[in-house]
């Protein structure tokens, strides 16, 4: 029987490490649709897409030759065969991708992309995202909103890039990029249905076990 486990939430979350350690130990494949807006987004930036011509970007998103690996042991993105796994993490990539996230034809084409992805993966899949329980697979097996606190959230942010900002650009990244989400997904609020795990006061293999207990 087919398992689909949709995790949404916003940054810093634990998101992306839980969803991909969770699949590992369900056999799972896994899916980080965050990589794929992030994937559109380098590829307007290195060929001069307006990120404000919405039909550019929304051509871009459809004709991109975009792959992403849905094995959980193998992180890897590519655009026109080209490794793109390292560059779509770099901070100017952070900072334009809600530009891509909030054009609603780029949305249409991911969303698209990613259904057919979560379809062709076999028999389980761990999806993670911002609209995964409520848009892209709604009648998902598994629900989960993945939440922290906004200090928790920056603290590990700020453990992810290492030290290299001060907490306070940090702030303003994390929390403007949420704002900017938050217009066009909702991933603040569980939506019916959706199970709530607060990792807040949790460590990372409590959060993997909560997660593997719902
Ligand atoms: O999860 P990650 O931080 O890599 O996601 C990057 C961006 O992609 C988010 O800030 C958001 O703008 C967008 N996104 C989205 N819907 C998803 C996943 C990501 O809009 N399902």
């Amino acid at each position: 029987k087919s398992l689909v486990v949709a995790i949404d939430g916003p940054s810093g979350s634990g998101k992306s490490s839980v969803s991909r350690e969770a699949a590992r130990r369900l056999h799972a494949a896994y899916l980080d649709t965050g990589a794929m807006y992030r994937a559109v987004t380098l590829h307007c930036l290195s060929t001069g897409i307006d990120l404000k011509d919405a039909a550019a970007v929304e051509h871009a998103a459809r004709a991109i030759e975009l792959y992403i690996s849905t094995s959980p042991d193998r992180e890897l993105v590519t655009l026109a065969g080209v490794d793109v796994t390292t560059a779509i993490r770099e901070p100017r990539v952070s900072e334009a991708v809600s530009a891509v996230a909030t054009t609603l034809g780029a949305r249409a084409e991911l969303i698209r992309r990613q259904r057919a992805l979560i379809a062709g993966a076999g028999h389980r899949i761990v999806a993670e995202g911002r609209d995964i329980t409520t848009v892209v697979a709604p009648d998902a097996e598994v629900r989960i909103l993945l939440t922290a606190s906004e200090s928790a959230r920056l603290r590990r942010r700020g453990d992810q890039l290492g030290g290299t900002q001060s907490s306070s650009q940090l702030q303003q990244q994390v929390l403007e990029r949420d704002a900017k989400d938050s217009t066009v997904v909702n991933f603040q609020q569980a939506a019916d249905g959706v199970v709530t795990v607060d990792s807040s006061e949790l460590d990372f293999e409590q959060t993997v076990e909560a997660v593997l207990d719902v």
